[in-house]
C-alpha cells in the first residue's frame, strides 16, 4: 500500500487514486529563460520517481509538467518585468526564441538525469484562451474583480467565504500586515489580491487580446487552467517544490475553488530545498551552478565534474521531504556509493549458483518494497540495495551460498529498484561514466584481456605485462582474481 505525505493535510495518507487504475499527476514545471540547475533537478527527479512507481504498480499515468512562458514577473510578483521578455530584451531576441532555445538545454538535462518525459507538457502561452475563458468564470462567481483593463483576484472575499492560506499556513490577517505597498498596486482593493489579467504596459511586448485589455494571464493562472483541461475538475497528485506553496499554490487553490465550487488537488506533495556548502541558492551568491556545470565541472565551485547519474544518486540518497545540501565532498561520497553499487551489480554476472542457500532475496525485496511504499522513501531503498551488494561480495568470495534462482531473483531486485524505479541506468561502466554506450569500448578493453590470457597461457609473459602496463597506462585496473580478471576504469 503506497502512502504519501499530504501537505495539505501535513499527514501520511494512503494513496487511492479517484479512478481506478487510472492516475492524474500534475507538477509544476521550469520558466524557461535560463538554464538548468539543482533547484530544477530536484523536482524532477523526485516526481520522476513517482512517475516511475506508479506506473510500476500497474497504474495508467497522465503526468502534466507545465513549461512557463508567460506571465511569470520578476520576483514572483504582480509589478515588474515578465522574466522571459527581460531576457529576450538583454538579447535581442523573440521572447519565443529565448523559450525555444532553453527548453532545448532543460529536455537535454532532464534527458542526461535519466528523466522520463512527462504525458503532457503544456504551454501557458498555448493556453491563452482557456485562461481568458477561467477568468470569465471566477468573474461571474463573484471571485474577482476588473480593475484599469486587469482583472485581480479577491482574496479578503474568498477567504471569508472558504478560508485562504491552509496550505501553507499563512491566515490573511498576518498576510495583510506583511504585505508591502508595491508600486501600481493601487489598482488592487487588497494587497493581498493577485492578477488573474494584467493590462500589458506599452513597452511590454508579450500581449494578447482579451474583453479587459490588450495584456497577459497572471502567473499562477496557467497551472488551474491547464491542470483542470487535462486532468479534469478533480485530480489525484500536485506536486512542486516547497518554495511554490506560497503564493504559487495557494493562489491556485484559490482559483480552482472559485472557479468550479471544491477544491481540486487530492494530494498535494513538495519536495525540500537544496543548498551548496549550507547556503541557499541564487545567483548574486556566486553559487548559482546549472547543471551542464556539474555535468563538466566548469564551475570554480566544483572540484570536478559530476556524471548525471551521481547528481541523481545524491538527490535520492535524501527523503525528498529532507533538504539536500550539495559540496564537493557529498557528491565524490554519492559518486563511490554508486561506484560501489554498480560494482556489486556487474558482479551478478560471474558469480557461481550453488546447489544450496544461504540467502534470502525476498526479505530484501520486501524491506525495498516497504520502504518506496513508504512516501517514497529513497534513502531506505538504497541501504537494502547496498545489504545486497554486500551479499553479492559474500557469495563471490564464498562466506555465502545462493542458488541460480537466487542469483536471478538479486538481479531482478536491482532491475526493478534501481533502474526501474529510482532510474539509475544499469548500462554505464560506472558512476564517472557519460550517458553515451560504453558497451563497445568495454567489449574492447574484454578483447585486449582475452589476448593478455592467450599471451599468458603461451607463457609469453612480455606481451602479458604490456598489456596490463599499457592498460594502467591510460587509466584501467586490471585486477587478477581466482575467477579471473575484474577491470574498471581508475
Ligand atoms: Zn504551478
Amino acid at each position: 500500500m503506497l502512502t504519501i505525505y499530504n501537505s495539505m493535510s501535513r499527514e501520511k495518507e494512503t494513496f487511492k487514486p479517484l479512478h481506478e487504475s487510472m492516475v492524474g499527476m500534475y507538477v509544476c514545471g521550469p520558466t524557461v529563460y535560463g538554464d538548468g540547475h539543482l533547484g530544477h533537478a530536484r523536482p524532477a527527479i523526485t516526481f520522476d520517481v513517482l512517475f516511475r512507481y506508479l506506473r510500476h504498480l500497474g497504474y495508467k499515468v497522465r503526468y502534466v509538467r507545465n513549461i512557463t512562458d508567460v506571465g511569470h514577473l520578476e520576483h514572483d510578483a504582480d509589478d515588474g518585468e515578465d522574466k522571459i521578455a527581460k531576457k529576450a530584451r538583454l538579447e535581442q531576441l523573440e521572447p519565443m526564441e529565448v523559450v525555444q532555445h532553453y527548453l532545448l538545454r532543460y529536455h537535454r538535462a532532464m534527458d542526461a538525469l535519466n528523466v522520463l518525459p512527462p504525458s503532457i507538457e503544456p504551454h501557458a502561452s498555448g493556453h491563452i484562451i482557456e485562461q481568458i475563458e477561467y477568468i470569465k468564470k471566477i468573474l461571474d462567481a463573484g471571485y474577482a474583480y476588473v480593475s484599469d483593463g486587469s482583472v485581480y483576484f479577491d482574496v479578503p472575499k474568498f477567504n471569508r467565504d472558504k478560508g485562504y492560506g491552509r496550505l501553507s499556513g499563512r491566515n490573511i490577517e498576518e498576510l495583510l500586515a506583511t504585505t508591502r505597498d508595491l508600486d501600481g498596486q493601487s489598482e488592487k482593493h487588497n494587497p493581498a489580491d493577485f492578477a488573474l489579467w494584467k493590462k500589458a504596459a506599452p513597452e511590454h511586448i508579450m500581449h494578447w487580446p482579451s474583453p479587459w485589455s490588450e495584456g497577459f494571464p497572471g502567473w499562477h493562472l496557467e497551472c488551474s487552467t491547464m491542470s483542470e483541461k487535462y486532468l479534469g475538475e478533480t485530480f489525484d497528485i500536485h506536486g512542486g517544490g516547497m518554495d511554490l506553496k506560497f503564493p504559487h499554490h495557494e493562489c491556485e487553490i484559490a482559483q480552482s475553488t472559485a472557479h468550479n465550487g471544491h477544491p481540486s488537488v487530492r494530494y498535494w506533495m513538495h519536495n525540500n530545498m537544496i543548498t551548496i556548502n549550507g547556503k541557499k541558492m541564487g545567483k548574486s551568491l556566486g553559487n548559482f551552478i546549472t547543471l551542464d556545470e556539474f555535468f563538466t565541472g566548469s564551475h570554480p565551485l566544483l572540484e570536478q565534474a559530476y556524471s548525471p547519474m551521481t547528481i541523481r544518486f545524491f538527490i535520492l540518497q535524501a527523503h525528498y521531504r529532507g533538504t539536500v545540501d550539495f559540496s564537493n565532498e557529498a557528491l565524490k561520497g554519492a559518486e563511490k556509493a554508486l561506484d560501489r553499487m554498480m560494482d556489486g551489480y556487474r558482479r551478478l554476472a560471474s558469480l557461481k549458483p550453488s546447489e544450496t542457500s544461504t540467502v534470502d532475496v525476498a526479505e530484501l525485496r520486501r524491506r525495498a518494497t516497504e520502504a518506496i511504499d513508504d512516501d517514497l522513501n529513497t534513502p531506505v531503498v538504497i541501504a537494502v540495495l547496498f545489504d545486497a551488494v554486500k551479499l553479492i561480495n559474500q557469495i563471490n568470495d564464498g562466506t555465502a551460498k545462493a542458488t541460480a534462482a537466487d542469483i536471478d531473483a538479486l538481479r531482478d531486485l536491482f532491475d526493478t529498484f534501481l533502474g526501474e524505479i529510482l532510474g539509475i541506468r544499469l548500462d554505464e561502466s560506472g558512476a564517472s561514466a557519460t550517458t553515451d554506450d560504453l558497451k563497445p569500448y568495454r567489449d574492447a578493453v574484454d578483447l585486449l584481456l582475452d589476448i593478455r590470457a592467450k599471451a599468458k597461457a603461451a607463457k609469453d609473459w612480455a606481451t602479458s605485462d604490456l598489456i596490463r602496463n599499457r592498460l594502467n597506462e591510460i587509466g584501467f585496473d586490471v585486477k587478477d582474481t581466482k575467477d579471473g580478471i575484474e577491470w574498471k576504469v581508475r
